[in-house]
């Protein structure tokens, strides 16, 4: 069987979905490798790294003609899906929920469609496979040095014979797995950290790692289904807000990292929560996207300051900006997930099994992951001929 790497063609993907380190594993199935020329340039991996470790370097016709299942990190274009074949799989971050036409397309095409963000998180034999955590990792990293270097004075406590710097004040709102390791870095760098979130759970987590958990009064526990947080009444909203004003007003740095899934990040600091910040604060939104983000001032993509000097940045596709470790780290999930599926060397997917029924998003020309057809067909889900099911 051909499994192909493709070159990611999305604006500022700089990741690649294999490593030449992660083929051997890959080969040893009894697979073979063919590489998009280039593929690897944004991560810094020459074509000939590819061949060393047993890969054909490959044009993108022929990777797309010739690969029985191509791998990627982003979901192809329009076009890209146009050149792909019927019976061809793709494994990729494919966000059915948030772009479920994109699956309808791909089933159209006869693709079969996996979807890495639709893993069972929980589910301990897919940990290795979770590429939401591991590239959540780098971005609650990259966001803590983002927001370092745009902070003019220094993170740690600092006593010289030029005088004491004091270290700074760091927030983290939201304590999933980019939150974590936000307060982690954020430590490492020698700030004083609190952290928060609505899952009481995260409380020991984040005080495992040095930060103290900041306890809201207005709001009780929210945790919901499969270990995410469930999205808060507006009253809720509403009083989280007002009550967090208080603490971002003497904070220097907030990193915000909090998700619902399915729905529209909430908001967590309002502008006039930023309007009683210090100059020279600076604010990190992870997850500001087209959707809008926890930051009601930041823009998907930018950076702007206030009119108090308050920077806000939203940075775009975090894990893309580290792309090597970023890349070995996926490379690592995509393989795990691909051989979770190869028997003797061929594609083989078994329905009743539990990975395969959530990441399975298109097969044999339909969509046939439940959450995605329920978002296809909403009066066929209304009158209860879908079942909804795992995302
Ligand atoms: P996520 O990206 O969905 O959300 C980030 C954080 O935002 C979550 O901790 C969530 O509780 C928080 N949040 C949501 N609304 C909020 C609000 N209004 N105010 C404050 N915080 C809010 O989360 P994630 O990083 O994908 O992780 C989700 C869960 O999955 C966690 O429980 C994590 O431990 C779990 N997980 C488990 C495994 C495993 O068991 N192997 C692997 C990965 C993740």
């Amino acid at each position: 069987m051909k499994v192909g790497v493709a070159r990611e063609t999305a604006p500022g993907e700089r990741r690649v979905a294999l490593v030449p380190e992660a083929l051997g594993r890959l080969t040893a199935a009894g697979l073979e490798i063919l590489v998009e020329a280039g593929a690897g340039a944004g991560a810094l991996i020459p074509d000939q790294a590819f061949v060393d470790a047993g890969a054909r370097i490959v044009s993108s016709v022929e990777l797309y003609a010739q690969s029985d299942v191509i791998l990627r990190i982003q979901k192809p274009s329009e076009s890209e899906i146009k050149v792909m074949r019927s019976g061809q799989a793709l494994i990729a971050f494919l966000s059915p929920l948030i772009d479920p036409k994109s699956a309808q397309a791909l089933a159209q095409q006869g693709v079969t469609a996996i979807s890495l963000d639709a893993i069972p998180r929980t589910l301990s034999r897919a940990q290795s496979m979770d590429a939401l955590s591991s590239q959540a990792n780098v971005g609650g990293y990259k966001a803590v040095l983002i927001a370092a270097n745009a902070f003019g004075r220094y993170f740690p406590l600092l006593t010289t014979a030029a005088g004491t710097a004091k270290p700074a004040n760091v927030l983290i709102l939201g304590i999933g797995v980019a939150g974590l390791q936000a307060i982690g870095t954020a430590r490492r760098l020698g700030a004083v950290v609190k952290a928060y979130d609505v899952r009481s759970e995260t409380k020991e987590q984040a005080q495992s790692l040095g930060a103290q958990f900041l306890v809201l009064k207005s709001v009780a526990d929210a945790s919901g289904e499969g270990g995410y947080a469930r999205q808060l009444t507006p009253e809720e909203q509403a009083a989280q807000q007002q009550e967090l004003n208080g603490h971002i007003a003497s904070m220097d740095v907030v990193i915000t990292t909090a998700q619902v899934p399915g729905r529209r990040p909430p908001l967590l600091v309002t502008a006039v929560a930023v309007a009683a910040m210090r100059p020279g604060s600076v604010i990190v939104d992870m997850a500001a996207s087209a959707l809008g983000g926890n930051v009601e001032l930041s823009k998907a993509g930018e950076t702007i300051v206030t009119d108090n000097g308050v920077t806000i940045i939203a940075p775009d596709n975090l894990p893309a900006s580290m792309p090597v470790g970023a890349s070995a780290f996926y490379a690592r999930n995509i393989s795990a997930l691909l051989l979770e599926f190869v028997k003797d060397g061929e594609l083989n997917l078994d329905f009743e099994d539990e990975v395969t029924r959530s990441t399975v998003i298109t097969h044999d020309g339909a969509v046939v992951q439940e959450a995605t057809k329920t978002l296809l067909e909403p009066e066929a889900a209304a009158a209860g001929t879908t079942s909804g099911g795992a995302a």
